[in-house]
């Protein structure tokens, strides 16, 4: 009978076993299936099926009735959208063929792996094609990032990473040729960069909320100030200026004391704070988050860092972000790559939610800054060349060392009602940023709000 008894309850055993099993399977099936569907064609041999098109619906690539992966007819728009299409060896990883596998492979829980015809997806991205084929254009064979997106929507509508290649010709790379140094990262979405004067927007949200009476000063720039037990240094003699002209002449002079007197816990906060050391979740791709060392730094070094040298990285995509953070009066959406994907039947997606992002400056100074940085435009770049734009921007020109030219730097936003962009160019060791990045920001923003 004890025998018995010992048996049904191993049974028992048994049977819960089975069952807690089955329950945590279905659960994670249903949490994860569609990303377990993406390694699929990896492991059967099938490559992904899905079709990749821009927001109007030009194909950018496809798979031919031979099972060749194919791309769009033109190799400079092949070049130009490589970082957000991606390669058929998926050495880019942050490609949407890599990326967005389990959307483009028509994964669905009724039918499994295979869509209904057998074709994969149509995966829509918020891009178009032609604004990444003028900003490829306009960098010009240097390296470097752009980046415009809609900071209501969250949309991405140009991003662009250079050096680049044809998908459709992959040219055998050597390690260590200079030409294709860094290829298979997205700058904007992976990469770092010493972000010069245009972190100058950060250390200066930080004074305007921190030392009352900045818009009663006035400093007189010599070319060179005294900030703790060294120099730091302007490309020349600024003179006197209040705050309006110490940040439309970019005065590094200005900026360093300001950043020692703020003291480096009110630095870090504010650039925290501001989104640049963290990582964004585009569609599920994390950004690369920045970093800043504002720790134990001499009078000096934090002088530096608050110019946005010294040890400062930023990421071109965060830094996007809070442009449109100023502009949105404090909040901005989270980028996104994906407008929609349709099934082999035509069936859209759902529409997705817009994220915001937390604040990331409040509003009352995220308006003076933004009137600070109008009138940047107005004294200093140039209105005349952003026709048809409510612009506000901050030139960057990143010293790197090494003997190299600097980093060039344009970030701004509009405040049109009909065009809430923001944007970022880096022209990697390009020069002046008002004048190269500046250049590019120019023909970008003129065919994403005039049409050109
Ligand atoms: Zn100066």
């Amino acid at each position: 009978m004890k025998k018995i008894e010992k048996r049904a309850l191993l049974c028992l055993l048994l049977a819960g076993a089975l069952l807690a099993g089955t329950v945590l399977f279905v659960g994670r099936f249903l949490v994860n299936g569609s990303s377990w569907a993406s390694f699929l064609p990896v492991f059967s041999g099938q490559p992904a099926t899905g079709r990749v098109l821009d927001r109007d619906g030009d194909v950018l690539t496809w798979v031919d009735e031979d099972g060749k992966r194919r791309y769009y007819d033109g190799a400079t728009v092949r070049e130009a959208t490589l970082h957000a299409v991606g390669d058929a060896e998926g050495r880019i990883g942050t490609g949407a063929l890599v990326a967005f596998a389990d959307r483009l492979s028509g994964y669905n829980l009724l039918t499994g792996s295979y869509s209904p015809l057998g074709q994969g997806n149509d995966l829509y991205l918020t891009l178009d094609a032609r604004y990444n084929y003028i900003a490829y254009q306009a960098l010009g064979g240097r390296k470097g990032a752009v980046g415009v997106y809609n900071y209501k929507t969250g949309e991405i509508l140009c991003m662009v990473s250079a050096p680049s290649f044809d998908p459709a010709n992959p040219p055998d790379i050597q390690d260590g040729d200079e030409r294709y140094d860094g290829v298979y990262l997205n700058r904007f979405l992976s990469g770092t960069f010493t972000p010069g004067s245009v972190y100058k927007t950060v250390t200066l949200a930080a004074a305007i909320e921190n030392i009352p009476d900045l818009y009663d000063r006035t400093w007189t720039c010599t070319g060179s100030t005294t900030v703790g037990d060294g120099t730091v240094t302007c490309p020349y003699a600024h003179g006197e200026q209040d705050i309006y002209a110490a940040l439309s002449n970019s005065c590094n002079g200005v900026f360093a004391l300001l950043a020692d007197e703020l003291g480096e816990d009110v630095l870090a906060r504010y650039t925290e704070k501001a989104g640049l050391t963290a990582s964004y979740s585009v569609n599920g791709i994390r950004t690369a988050a920045g970093s800043f060392s504002l720790d134990g730094l001499t009078a000096n070094e934090l002088g530096w860092a608050g110019v946005g040298q010294y040890n400062d990285l930023v990421n071109p995509c965060a830094l996007m972000v809070y442009m449109g953070a100023i502009g949105g009066g404090g909040r901005a959406a989270v980028p996104e790559l994906i407008l929609k994907t349709e099934n082999a039947l035509g069936l859209p997606s759902l529409p997705a939610f817009t994220k915001q992002t937390g604040t990331l400056i409040a509003a009352d100074t995220a308006e003076r800054l933004a009137d600070m940085m109008g009138r940047n435009v107005t004294d200093q770049y140039g209105s005349s060349r952003f026709p048809n734009m409510d612009i506000c921007a901050k030139s960057g020109t990143a010293e790197v060392g090494g003997g190299k030219s600097p980093h060039a730097w344009f970030a701004g936003f509009l405040r049109n009602e009909d065009a809430p962009y923001a944007f970022v160019v880096l022209v990697e060791n390009g020069g002046s940023g008002a004048d190269v990045a500046g250049a590019v920001a120019a023909q970008v923003l003129d065919a994403v709000v005039n049409g050109y």
